[in-house]
């Protein structure tokens, strides 16, 4: 019998699940809240941080595989990895998407689902297409749950690599310039405190191997810079009459 309720994590690549919502992830699995995480891509065409660890077209697989690693890490009882083109969410047939993720969340009936939000990030279109398809997936449920979006105060990631650079350590994002994370357009409506589980959250992020080269910012991170900047996970609430995650978390 499939676990039902909870929480849904929706997200366009691997490793994404870890970055927008690890915390909340373990600190449901702590609660026993069953979660989930649906991926629409596998991530085949991002970079290999080692020829080691995949070639270009064993990548998506080998990115599977480090999902499940991750997933492990954060409690998460079952992935769906929808197999869409990674960097074309954005022109993928949307009624197709929208009609499959309807049907896991048919299936599934979680309380909540956390996506990105409409600044996907950093603008990664992949991100902002996926934020948009789960939208219009929770409106066409049968049932349904509360919907958030993730979202980043705009001075998280440049604070955080100011910080790291002042301590001469790795401050790599992905290559992407770290005042390009987050955005003031949307208030936060519900902050959880994922402090305890902030070394799951890392281990789950650095479980995505190929994408955490030795010089990236989450490879070494000092404790008291991860539970500064990765210990808090802020949300903004656009669908359900009751803030689930508030009243499930956020007294934890
Ligand atoms: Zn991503």
């Amino acid at each position: 019998m499939a676990d039902t309720g909870g929480l849904l994590v929706i997200t366009a690549h691997p490793d994404d699940e870890a970055l927008i919502a690890g915390g909340t992830l373990a600190a449901c699995a702590a609660h026993g809240v069953p979660t989930g995480v649906v991926c629409l891509t596998l991530g085949e065409d991002g970079p290999i941080s080692d020829p080691a660890l995949a070639t270009p077209g064993s990548l998506g697989e080998t990115r599977r595989e480090e999902l499940s690693a991750a997933c492990a890490q954060l409690g998460v009882r079952f992935i769906v990895c929808l197999r869409h083109e990674d960097g074309n969410l954005k022109w993928a047939d949307p009624n197709a998407i929208v009609g499959r993720l309807v049907r896991i969340i048919e299936r599934r009936r979680p309380n909540a689902v956390v996506s990105f939000g409409e600044d996907g990030l950093y603008y990664h279109p992949d991100h902002v297409a996926t934020s948009e398809l789960t939208e219009r997936s929770v409106r066409h449920a049968a049932l349904r749950p509360a919907l958030y979006r993730a979202v980043w105060p705009p001075s998280l990631m440049s604070d955080l690599v100011s910080e790291l650079r002042r301590r001469g350590l790795p401050d790599d994002l992905w290559g992407v310039a770290p005042e390009a994370f987050g955005s003031e357009s949307e208030c936060t409506s519900v902050t959880i405190d994922v402090r305890r589980f902030v070394e799951r959250k890392l281990r789950a992020l650095q479980a995505h191997r190929t994408q955490l080269p030795s010089e990236h910012a989450f490879a070494a991170i000092p404790g008291d810079l991860a539970e500064r900047f990765l210990g808090f996970e802020r949300f903004v609430q656009v669908g359900g009459a009751v803030d689930w995650l508030q009243e499930t978390l956020g007294h934890a």
